[in-house]
């Protein structure tokens, strides 16, 4: 898979059975719709559905970020809020093909989470929770 930000082949990460993309070069992370469902399979949500329906629907985030095209279909991304205070801006595919991270943010969120993990109380906590888990020590 190509980085939506740099464009240099990503690699693959795998944690508990769960695959991400991964770039080395921006450290942005590619989770990836089929993986995702997968993910909130393993954490007991057998209807991934609303999620999905939730996270891919939302209303577009104000941002002024630069838009990111999908690496799968390379449409232009939506910015949509996820995680409560500070909120994340992440990208995401309307034709649900999965989410995007950038660098940044999965620093953000990491420290975020180094003060206190937040209790998983929904699906999107558990997706951020999870990102944190997989990238504990970045650097
Ligand atoms: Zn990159
Ligand atoms: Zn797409």
């Amino acid at each position: 898979m190509i980085c939506p930000v740099c464009k240099c082949d990503m690699i693959v990460v795998e944690y508990h059975n769960i695959e991400l993309d991964y770039c080395n070069s921006c450290k942005g992370v590619w989770f990836d719709s089929g993986e995702l469902e997968l993910f909130l399979k393993s954490q007991g949500l057998e209807e991934p559905k609303e999620f999905f329906d939730d996270i891919f629907t939302s209303q577009e985030a104000i941002s002024s970020e630069k838009k990111r095209n999908c690496p799968i279909c390379s449409r232009k991304m939506k910015k949509v809020a996820i995680g409560g205070q500070p909120e994340n801006i992440i990208d995401v595919c309307s034709d649900k093909h999965g989410l995007w991270f950038d660098g940044g943010e999965v620093t953000q969120l990491i420290r975020h989470l180094a003060g206190e993990r937040p209790p998983k109380q929904d699906s999107k906590e558990q997706v951020i929770s999870f990102l944190g888990e997989v990238f504990e020590a970045p650097e």
